[in-house]
């Protein structure tokens, strides 16, 4: 018997009769979407206590890496608009470190510079109404570049000789929160576990342990359109053209942007990679989104990310090599490593 929980894009799948239901399971409202911690093989009274730490980092990071929030992140925005020099602390520049080595490896694919085209198009916000900015809004956004990252002594800084930039770091956000929930799960000696912010999940096993099956979404349909076996420490990360879009003259319009066009990118549908570094899952899930299928195996590879699979808006699949040898497709899909 297989139950299937569904939870934003990605669904993960529990075989009951290979493993046993969590021992504790809350669901939450965070990163603008629904998630799930589950825990199992501990006390009850702990997995509380450690649901309500994760419960509470989660709210901190969420509120903190939000480009148009009240945490750091958009303050440091708010401080770029008047300055060109802003101090940040050293967890917001251990995260822009990060966005910019991703968008240095990745030929500028991946940029966390796209924030004023995020906000043009209305993607920044659940609330908002995403809409066809006018080509003279999009041509008066500089292309996102011209911002460093700087350090004097133990204090960093953001430069910019644009003022208005606005920082999104809504790419890799949720990868560096699995992160830091798989560290408080493990300091917390937490053997077995699972961490699914909509899609974008972490697992704790032992090796002894089953893996977890997690269940890919058809970005086109209801239901999985391949099942992967996710081991201790692994994140399993999505990024697609279904999240946050809306439809006009048969055209799709999404929130991932390609930077050289303010367009959203076009011809895939969505991207999975998984890593041991949810970061680097994170940023390439994105980067492999705008750089589509031409470019799927050389940015792999360039990303250094080995098991990744893409799908073409229409619905062609592609894998890299390794994770053709992991993912099994659940229906008619066209596999191609
Ligand atoms: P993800 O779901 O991880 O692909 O992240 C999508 C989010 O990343 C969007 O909602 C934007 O906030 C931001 N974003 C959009 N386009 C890019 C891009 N080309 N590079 C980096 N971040 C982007
Ligand atoms: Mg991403």
């Amino acid at each position: 018997m297989t139950r299937a929980l569904t939870l934003g894009f990605v669904v993960w799948l529990l075989a009951a009769c290979a493993q046993p239901d969590p021992v504790y399971q809350r669901t939450i409202y965070t990163f603008g979407t629904l998630a799930s911690i589950s825990l199992y093989d501990l006390p009850r009274e702990q997995a509380v206590e450690t649901a309500n730490e994760l419960e509470r980092t989660l709210a901190r990071l969420n509120r903190d890496w939000y480009a148009w929030g009240d945490g750091t992140l958009g303050e440091l925005n708010r401080a770029l608009a008047r300055s060109p020099k802003v101090a940040i602390d050293a967890e917001l520049a251990e995260l822009l470190r990060r966005a910019f080595e991703f968008q240095s490896i990745s030929q500028g694919l991946f940029n966390p510079a796209v924030g004023e085209y995020v906000e043009l198009w209305g993607f920044h916000d659940s609330d908002a109404r995403a809409s066809l900015p006018d080509q003279q809004d999009l041509n008066a956004i500089d292309s996102p570049r011209g911002v460093r990252l700087t350090r004097e002594g133990e204090q960093f800084f953001i430069e910019t000789d644009r003022p208005g930039i606005i920082l999104d770091l809504g790419g890799i956000a949720k990868g560096a929160a699995l992160g830091v929930c798989r560290d408080i799960l493990l300091t917390a000696k937490v053997q077995r576990a699972l961490v699914d912010l909509g899609g974008d999940l972490i697992v704790i096993s032992d090796a002894t342990d089953p893996p977890f099956s997690i269940g890919v979404r058809d970005p086109r349909a209801a239901g999985v359109i391949a099942v992967l076996q996710a081991n201790g420490g692994e994140a399993v990360v999505s990024s697609g053209d279904y999240e946050r879009f809306f439809d006009q003259a048969e055209e799709r319009y999404h929130h991932i942007i390609d930077p050289e066009t303010g367009y959203p990118s076009v011809a895939t549908a969505a991207v999975t990679v998984v890593d041991l570094d949810p970061v680097l899952a994170d940023a390439a899930a994105t980067a492999l989104m705008v750089g589509g299928s031409l470019r799927f195996h050389a940015l792999s590879k360039l990303l250094d990310v080995r098991y990744a699979t893409l799908i073409t808006a229409d619905g062609q699949v592609l894998h890299t090599e390794a994770m053709a040898n992991r993912i099994a497709l659940a229906d008619s899909g066209s596999g191609s490593p």
